[in-house]
């Protein structure tokens, strides 16, 4: 099928809660292939989820073997990998005593979080949830109420009780929102969806010290920044204070879907049997996909790659920056999370760089969202920069009349 046809066909028959540019059929690596067999160099990564790239072949090998030895057998019985991928996971987290639980997704990972919250908290009168204006944690109906953001909320009310917000960065608005019903505080170590916003080291530490002294519980959410995103294992791993239980999907599985919460000594034996369960949670071919994952990480030493071309990609992008301070206002992010922050909608970039051959991400209206695979190469970092270069002077020509911003360059 081409384009035009697989676009009339979901038209038809798909509830139209996305507005998909491109029909993908293929990738490899940093490259997927449209429909018409034009290439794109993919600096999405499918939302920070195909970490290791398309195919990976180590990837695509586990999946092979373990799809044809077992792919399910629920959680009545025991299975190999399921353990396997909890012990590796809670070594990485480096939270002393840590035990996962396995579900489907970032929501399902932060709606049992919540869970996990609030049945610590349920002898102790303590059940709400302070979150992030500007966060993003799901669609459900408890993650989209501990979304601080009006736009994913309206028209689903009433939404579920429980829930205060405050402002991200900003240690006293937490302390004014924690009363003495007050569970826990949930964060992203760098907001994705908010506009690529790092926590600031200082407000993390204080964070986690602010919640001993209340005694309530510290949760970040990890699906989009964990995983390598940030050139660490796990995005808090970048600060100097621990959550007490965090939440895993996207890049776990590379686009397998498997989600996870790990929780930490205090947290991980309040759920006793019958308190959470899901059908397909930590199936024999999720776990055995998201282990090779964490191998490929490993044996190819992801992290530092991530590091090193986060780095070097952060260079070039200063320099379009600084090039085009009338209108580009900022680079940061962490990693290969990183945001190139305008004056302007990033629409319009998206859109030229999707013609040049590139994809890349709009968000929080004015940041474009870069998240290239972790094995990215210099080579294709250089041909991103090149677009980019392209489409931004194409684009600071057609407008006039700016005037002159001081550029804030920098990272974080
Ligand atoms: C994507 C995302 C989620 C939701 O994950 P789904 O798998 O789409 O349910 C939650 N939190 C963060 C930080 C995310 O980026």
């Amino acid at each position: 099928m081409n384009t035009k046809e697989i676009a009339d066909l979901q038209k038809n028959y798909l509830i139209p809660t996305y507005a998909p540019a491109v029909a993908l059929v293929e990738g490899s690596g940093t490259s997927v292939w449209d429909a018409e067999g034009n290439e794109y160099l993919d600096f999405v990564s499918g939302i920070a989820v195909t970490n290791i790239g398309h195919c990976h072949p180590k990837m695509v090998r586990a999946v092979q073997d373990q799809v044809e030895k077992l792919v399910h057998v629920s959680n009545l019985f025991y299975n190999e990998q399921q353990p396997r991928l909890a012990k590796a996971l809670s070594e990485l987290s480096g939270l002393p005593g840590a035990k996962c639980f396995f579900c489907n997704s970032g929501a399902e990972a932060n709606e049992g979080l919540i869970k996990l919250a609030r049945l610590w908290g349920s002898d102790k009168g303590k059940y709400e949830i302070v979150t992030m204006r500007q966060s993003f944690h799901g669609r459900t109906l408890a993650t989209l109420t501990a979304t601080g953001q009006d736009k994913v909320q309206k028209g689903f009310g009433p939404l579920p009780e429980g829930f205060v917000y405050a402002t991200f960065n900003n240690l006293q608005s937490i302390d004014d929102a924690i009363s003495s019903k007050t569970a826990a505080v949930l964060v992203e170590a760098l907001q994705g969806e908010g506009g690529v916003i790092p926590a600031e080291p200082e407000f993390f530490s204080s964070l986690r010290k602010l919640c001993d002294e209340k005694g309530i519980l510290l949760l970040c959410d990890e699906v989009q920044c964990g995983m390598g995103r940030t050139g660490k294992w796990f995005g808090f791993q970048n600060y100097d204070a621990q959550p007490d239980a965090f939440s895993l999907a996207k890049g776990l599985g590379n686009g397998f879907p498997i989600g996870a919460i790990v929780a930490g000594q205090k947290l991980a034996d309040i759920f006793q049997v019958g308190h959470h369960a899901t059908t397909f949670g930590g199936t024999p071919l999720a776990c055995a996909a998201a282990l090779s994952v964490i191998e490929v990480i490993e044996e190819e030493d992801l992290l530092a790659n991530t590091m090193m071309m986060g780095a070097y990609f952060v260079e070039g992008l200063c320099d379009i920056a600084l090039k085009h301070k009338q209108w580009i206002a900022q680079v940061r992010g962490l990693g290969l999370l990183l945001g190139l922050v305008l004056d302007v909608p990033a629409l319009p970039l998206q859109k030229k760089l999707l013609g040049k051959g590139m994809l890349s991400l709009a968000t929080a209206g004015n940041v474009l969202r870069l998240l290239p695979p972790l094995n990215v190469s210099q080579e294709e970092i250089d041909q991103a920069l090149k677009w980019m270069g392209e489409a931004c002077d194409e684009l600071h020509a057609e407008m006039a009349g700016l005037s002159p911003n001081p550029c804030r360059c920098g990272i974080r």
